[in-house]
């Protein structure tokens, strides 16, 4: 019988069967987006709380080593938990089963807590298709608004040095975001420098070797805005000093430091590890920055004479850290795939780690920090594999196993959704769409803010 060329004439009683069908599908799809509500709550919390700090770069990827989401996924999931925790009322509609996790993702990508109620309705009245096409349309004014906005902006940069009569400089100027967030960084640094010089000098002794006279009061600790102002003359120093070019970012964040061989060796070792600018750092980012570098060996003799200066070489020649990159393809921390990092040797050097493939493991500059420095313990099995531990001895699995589910998942759901006082039947998601076309110029018109604005102003 071939039951595709068969013509079937359902009676009235496979109609009914096939409606009860139906319905069945609707009303346990309500349950599991009610339920997506609750996870998506569950999700902000821990992401607000940084439940995933243990060694994870951010709360999609341990979404993903955790529950096996796909990175794409896990991003979603956690950019719409954290938009539904400003959106009460799609939150509410969702969690009541109202609306399905499809419309609400497509809505929070353009809702605000000002047109969230707007969209709510567009939600419910229409299909998942023609939410999605609103969103699109939405997004289209919201970018044209984006892009007049971005374009005032960067006409708007300014900056003015003008002097003041008593010979003071003074600066007044708007920057753009980036530029700014470059400078607020490069002050902050300065103030840090600037900060730790203070700390090291005695405070016997005066600044500079300038004489001390009676009418400086050197002991008031200077203000924010005095700290500001000498950072920013530090950071103009530096920069005309080292030429004003940023060079490539790798030579950019290079760090050198000085270490006495036995804290290279031993962490709780006597001796120093001090950065060229002359912070001092902890043993354990010491070893970590010695990890893959490129090293000069030096010997002082007990005067601290430097006797002998070796040639620079790398920790880990290149044509190695080639066949590294090859085998390991980037982190090889648990739920971590960043494609690039560091060669980390399992057993350090300075201990009489050999330099060879079996002792070094990828791991990206987050990870590198979690075993150098947080605690996290990583060893090679006899078999090759590698086994990481959390601080706690903990094994840290490269795939957690699941969790385990109820025999009957679906009535345990239904059960917690209606002890949660959820009503859920099979029109309870139903759009309120009778099958007329959509206007989309239409439906933007009327529904987004910014429109008449644009109407208003001649484009630019
Ligand atoms: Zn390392
Ligand atoms: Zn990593």
């Amino acid at each position: 019988m071939n039951l595709s060329t068969r013509k079937v004439v359902p009676t009235p009683a496979h109609l009914v069967e096939l409606e009860r069908l139906g319905d069945e599908i609707a009303k346990l799809s309500a349950h599991l987006d009610a339920a997506t509500a609750r996870l998506l709550d569950l999700i902000r919390e821990f992401d607000a709380r940084g439940g995933w700090g243990n060694g994870f770069a951010s709360c999609a990827a341990w979404l993903t080593w955790r529950i096996g989401l796909d990175p794409g996924a896990a991003r979603e999931r956690v950019r719409v938990a954290r938009a539904l925790g400003s959106l009460p009322r799609l939150a509410q509609a969702l969690a009541h089963g109202e609306l399905s996790y499809s419309k609400v993702r497509a809505l929070t990508r353009v809702a605000t807590p000002e047109t969230e109620e707007r969209l709510l309705e567009v939600g419910r009245a229409g299909t998942a298709e023609h939410v999605e096409r609103i969103v699109r349309g939405w997004r289209r004014v919201d970018r044209i608004v984006e892009a007049r906005e971005s374009t005032r902006r960067h006409r708007s940069r300014t900056l003015h040095v003008c002097q003041d009569e008593d010979g003071m400089v003074v600066i007044r100027g708007r920057l753009e975001p980036e530029a700014g967030a470059v400078l607020m960084k490069a002050l902050e640094a300065g103030r840090e420098a600037l900060d730790q010089r203070r700390r090291d000098v005695p405070a016997e002794t005066p600044p500079d070797g300038l004489p001390r006279t009676g009418l400086i009061i050197a002991d008031d600790p200077p203000t924010l805005g005095q700290q500001q102002a000498d950072a920013l003359a530090l950071i103009v120093e530096t920069a005309l000093h080292h030429g004003i070019d940023p060079g490539a970012p790798g030579e950019r964040y290079q760090v050198v430091v000085h270490v006495d061989a036995q804290v290279l060796a031993d962490a709780d070792a006597p001796g120093q590890s001090v950065l060229e600018a002359g912070t001092r750092v902890s043993a354990e980012t010491s070893q970590r920055l010695a990890c893959d570098a490129s090293r000069v060996v030096m010997r002082h003799d007990p005067a601290g004479r430097v006797t002998d200066v070796g040639a620079r070489t790398r920790t880990i020649p290149p044509a190695l850290r080639r066949a590294l990159q090859h085998r390991d393809r980037g982190c090889r921390f648990p739920g971590c795939r960043l494609p690039f990092g560091q060669g980390h040797h399992i057993r350090h050097w300075a201990n009489g780690g050999p330099t060879t493939l079996s002792n070094l493991a990828m791991l990206c500059r987050r990870h590198h920090r979690a075993v150098h420095e947080e605690g996290y313990q990583v060893e090679r099995q006899p078999d090759g594999e590698l086994r990481f531990r959390r601080p706690d001895g903990q094994l840290l699995s490269q795939v957690p196993p699941p969790a385990t589910v109820p025999t009957d998942p679906v009535e345990t759901l239904r059960a917690q959704n209606y002890a949660r006082g959820l009503h859920i039947d099979a029109q309870t998601s139903r759009p309120a769409w009778f099958g007329e076309c959509l206007d989309l110029g239409y439906a933007i018109d009327v529904l987004h803010p910014l429109v008449a604005s644009l109407r208003d102003a001649p484009a630019t």
